[in-house]
């Protein structure tokens, strides 16, 4: 009588949806319907949905399990219901929700079920905007707007997650300024800032789309970059630390602050840990210094 698909289907919506049949015995229950009224699907199923599970109650306090079921008059008449109600939570709370029933008809087109799908009000659009905003402040560098450590780390853990489920590997550089604390005394530690904010932009502006820079800490940067050989890496430092080289802070008096990065590159070695991964890049990175910075070590 029921599609198995379609109901396996129904069990990945956010919203609740639940299945009546003709006697209005609950045949389906998904996992949004448990997360939104305490009761898992084992609890509810083969029950009748007016014994005392929902008790859908309207805003004037009428309980319309008895008197105005809206899967009731789906059922007898094929006709949709909305309706904004107050259903109960298995701890006993009322939760505001939108419901919606709908006929589902066997293939004589007799009316065999209905299908009650609830939204949880208390999610509306707004509350969604705020909670991914939220989520963005957690993994943005707010000085830069590119993204922090937190990310990184996150991001570094899925990397190897994949590179070792599928024998591949990914790459890293590690960028620092030179000479930064130069900068910062010769020219104050705002105009600092702005040289960090320049040379996020073009780093991030200027790798690919799978490809993420984030701000590690201070004045330093990781690029992870999707790539399986040495000699690609390499290009893409190189390209990266010539267009910080040719990037330019416009000062006060007209002129022109530019600044160089030293990077340290390396390709993931199977197995290994992500420090180990991050110490490699990093003494290449020092490497790149020592020979006498703007200039890129990978190996
Ligand atoms: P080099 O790396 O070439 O050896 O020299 P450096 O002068 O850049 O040395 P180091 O990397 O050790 O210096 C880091 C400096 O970066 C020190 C600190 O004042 C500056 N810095 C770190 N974080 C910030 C920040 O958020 N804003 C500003 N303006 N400066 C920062
Ligand atoms: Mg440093
Ligand atoms: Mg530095």
């Amino acid at each position: 009588m029921y599609d198995k698909k379609y109901l396996e289907l129904l069990s990945y919506l956010y919203e609740g949806v639940y299945v009546v049949d003709q006697q209005r015995k609950i045949v389906f229950w998904n996992k949004g319907s448990e997360e939104i009224t305490g009761y898992s699907a084992e609890e509810v199923t083969e029950s009748y949905c007016y014994n005392n599970i929902l008790r859908h109650v309207t805003e004037d306090g009428k309980n319309l399990c008895f008197d105005g079921c809206p899967l009731h008059h789906t059922l007898a008449t094929g006709e949709l219901q909305e309706a904004d109600v107050f259903l109960h939570h298995k701890e006993g709370h009322r939760i505001p929700v939108k419901v919606k029933s709908i006929p589902i008809y066997d293939s004589e087109e007799n009316i065999v079920a209905a299908i009650e799908v609830f939204t949880d009000e208390r999610y509306k659009k707004d509350t969604y905007s705020e909670n991914r905003k939220l989520k963005e402040l957690l993994v943005t560098d707010p000085l830069t707007k590119i993204s922090n450590r937190r990310y990184l780390d996150f991001h570094l853990e899925s990397c190897k997650k994949e590179a070792d489920e599928f024998e591949t590997t990914f790459g890293l550089l590690f960028f620092d300024i030179d000479k930064f604390k130069g900068v910062n005394d010769t020219y104050g530690h705002d105009i600092g800032d702005e040289i960090l904010k320049l040379m996020s932009r073009t780093i991030s502006s200027n790798i690919r789309g799978d490809d993420k820079v984030g701000r590690w800490g201070g004045e330093e940067f990781i690029a992870v970059i999707k790539i399986d050989h040495l000699g690609g890496l390499e290009k893409i430092a190189n390209k990266l630390r010539l267009l910080v080289s040719k990037s330019e802070h416009k000062l006060e008096n007209d002129k022109e602050l530019r600044v160089t990065v030293s990077i340290g590159g390396t390709l993931y070695k199977p197995g290994e840990s992500l420090i180990e991964l991050v110490k490699r890049a990093d003494s290449y990175m020092y490497q790149a210094k020592e020979k006498g910075r703007n200039r890129v070590i990978v190996k």
